[in-house]
C-alpha cells in the first residue's frame, strides 16, 4: 500500500470491520467518495446512513450514487453528525460496522463551511457508542484551514482517554510532509 496514501489506508482499516449486509455511516458526505465506498463494501443488502450539513454535498452525492446503482442501500440526510445517535434511533438501528468522518470543509465548497470541534466530539461519542464490536471508527484530519488544528487536537485529546479495555487507538501520520491530512483508526474490542 502507498504509505502517503491516506484515503486508500483509511478505507482498508474500515474494509475489515465491513461485509454483506453490514451497516455503516459516513458522518461527513462531502463529494460522496466515502458514502460509495461504504455502499459497494456494504453489498445490496447492507445500509449507510450519510449525514451533511449541506444540499450541495448531498445534491452530488445523490447522483454519484444513482450512477453506480446503490442508491437504495443509502440514506441520506441533510442534518448534523451530532444527530447521528438520535436518526439512527429513529430507524431502529441498534448498532453499526463502522463509521468514518472525514474532517475539515468541501472540497471546491466554501471553506468557511467546516467541521466543528464541539459537534465532531459529540458525534464521535455517539459513533463510539454505537460501533458493535470488531467494528472500526476513522477520523481523517486536516490541519491547513483556519480551525483544524483545534479540531484535530480536541479529537486526539478525546480518543487518547478511551479505555483500553474496550477500544484499541491508534493515529497514524506522514512524518516528512507538512500539513498532510492524518487518520485515527477506532477500533471496538472484541
Ligand atoms: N468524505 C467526503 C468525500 O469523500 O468527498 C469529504 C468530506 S469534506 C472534507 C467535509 C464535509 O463535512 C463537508 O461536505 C461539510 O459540509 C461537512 N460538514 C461540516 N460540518 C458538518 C456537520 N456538523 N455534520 C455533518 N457534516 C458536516
Amino acid at each position: 500500500m502507498n504509505l502517503s496514501s491516506i484515503l486508500s489506508f483509511t478505507k482498508a482499516w474500515v474494509k475489515e470491520s465491513l461485509f454483506e449486509g453490514a451497516v455503516a455511516v459516513d458522518a461527513t458526505v462531502g463529494n460522496g467518495n466515502d458514502t460509495l465506498f461504504l455502499a459497494k463494501a456494504v453489498g445490496a443488502k447492507g445500509r449507510v446512513f450519510g449525514f451533511d450539513i449541506q444540499a450541495q454535498a448531498l445534491n452530488q452525492t445523490r447522483s454519484l450514487l444513482i450512477e453506480a446503482g446503490v442508491e437504495s442501500r443509502v440514506s441520506l440526510f441533510q442534518r448534523g453528525h451530532h444527530r447521528l445517535a438520535e436518526t439512527l434511533a429513529e430507524t431502529n438501528v441498534p448498532s453499526v460496522q463502522a463509521v468514518m468522518f472525514n474532517l475539515g470543509y468541501l472540497p471546491q465548497g466554501d471553506p468557511s463551511i467546516t467541521t466543528l470541534p464541539e459537534t465532531t466530539l459529540t458525534a464521535v461519542d455517539q459513533s463510539l457508542n454505537l460501533i458493535a464490536t470488531g467494528g472500526t471508527l476513522t477520523l481523517v484530519l486536516y490541519t491547513g484551514h483556519p480551525g483544524g488544528e483545534e479540531e484535530a487536537s480536541a479529537v486526539l485529546e478525546r480518543l487518547t482517554t478511551l479505555d483500553p479495555r474496550f477500544f484499541d487507538s491508534a493515529h497514524y501520520r506522514l512524518l516528512n510532509r507538512n500539513r498532510a491530512p492524518s487518520l485515527v483508526i477506532v477500533r471496538k474490542k472484541k
